[in-house]
């Protein structure tokens, strides 16, 4: 079977290369044509000997995902549902600001931690997505948006790993993935740049310290284990306080000296005055000097399983003045593409809860015809 090079970090790429025969160093250039210039065809790779090409033909791809659909919103956010298989889709999400581009990306094909407010969560955990179908979103991302923007410089200049799935339990194939965003003959994000969010892993938290450590997210949305346990599961086997220590210790290591804390404002369950203030004393005191931290208050998005409702808006300002006030940088997220669709994983719950009719109206073009025509679906 043919090996899809998007499964490769260069080291894996230089490795794959000598299997054919070929000398490691003409991985990078390889490497170059696939995640610089968007080349899915060896052909086209004119700088390549042609014996090489001939050879990559016959044992190789670059293959992305099926795109199932293409929503285009009016402030410019794209979000892109990817088929990858078993009637599974994921999402992908990009979002353009005045001085940067944003890719949310998908690790993981539902999600085993359940959390009581993700769309995803609710939908249960099919399987880890592969270092191809993780990287495949930025691949074909980054090369779709400069065909439709006309651009020849980078688009995607940020990546947070936010999309379905919980990235640190897809540790293994997540870290090839991170590998390629960084390196300089691909994507060379910067380590501040690329974040990783967790519900709180923490074992790999430490893992990602030593390996790979880029900026790291932990979804919070409570202030003590009670209410945590009950929002996110996985807290009981992880507390706050081990997570808090995690935490602590990624930071020397960390391209940034905080740790953002994700905080989903649920209407009369994690939104209360009282609570900011419990927030602001767990994080200021934990470990007696405290967690650097900056805390992001995210508007809940609505579906119907949840059972929960959005916070009002002015008890979100409120909250965030408390802990501003405290001394703890705290923003409220924007909601983006919000006539293209609601909560994430709620593209890809509606094609499931369809058992696969969806799935059938929606295919129109893989993503490489996309990528080839640069056009909207
Ligand atoms: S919030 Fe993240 S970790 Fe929690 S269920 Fe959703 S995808 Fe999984």
């Amino acid at each position: 079977m043919a090996a899809n090079l998007l499964e490769f970090d260069l080291e894996g790429l230089a490795a794959f290369c000598e299997t054919l025969g070929e000398k490691r160093f003409r991985s990078v250039q390889l490497f170059r044509w696939i995640h610089q210039r968007g080349e899915a065809e060896f052909a086209r790779m004119t700088d390549l000997a042609k014996s090489f090409r001939d050879k990559l033909a016959q044992h190789a791809t670059v293959k992305v995902p099926e795109v199932l659909s293409q929503h285009l919103s009016r402030d410019g956010t794209v979000k892109w549902l990817f088929d990858v298989g078993s009637g599974n889709a994921i999402e992908t999400v990009f979002i353009p600001e005045e001085d940067r581009g944003t890719l949310c990306i998908s690790s993981q094909a539902g999600c085993a931690v359940g959390c009581r407010f993700c769309s995803t969560g609710h939908q249960g955990f099919s399987r880890n997505l592969t270092t191809a179908e993780i990287l495949g979103q930025l691949w074909f991302a980054e090369h779709f948006m400069r065909r439709h923007l006309g651009r020849a410089d980078r688009v995607v200049t940020n990546v947070v790993m936010m999309g379905m799935g919980e990235p640190l339990q897809n540790y293994d194939l997540l870290l090839p993935a991170l590998r390629v965003m960084l390196s300089d003959h691909a994507y060379g994000l910067s380590r501040r740049r690329l974040t990783v969010s967790t519900s709180g892993v923490v074992p790999m938290i430490d893992r990602l310290a030593r390996d790979c450590p880029v900026a790291l997210a932990v979804s919070l949305h409570a202030p003590e284990d009670g209410l945590r346990d009950r929002l996110v599961p996985l807290n009981r086997k992880y507390p706050i306080h081990e997570l808090l220590d995690a935490c602590l210790r990624y930071l020397p290591g960390a391209p940034r000296d905080f740790i953002t804390f994700e905080y989903c404002m649920l209407d009369g369950v994690n939104d209360h005055p009282d609570q900011a203030h419990r927030l602001l004393r767990l994080l200021r005191d934990h470990g007696g000097r405290g967690v650097p931290a900056k805390i992001n208050l995210i508007p809940f998005n609505p579906f119907p399983a949840s059972g929960l409702r959005r916070s009002p808006a002015a008890r979100v300002q409120a909250f965030a003045a408390a802990l501003n006030n405290g001394g703890i940088v705290t923003t409220v997220r924007k909601t983006r593409g919000d006539d293209i669709d609601a909560a994430c994983g709620q593209l890809a719950g509606d094609v499931q809860d369809r058992t696969g009719v969806r799935v059938r109206m929606a295919r129109s073009r893989s993503a490489l015809q996309l990528l080839d025509t640069g056009r909207n679906t």
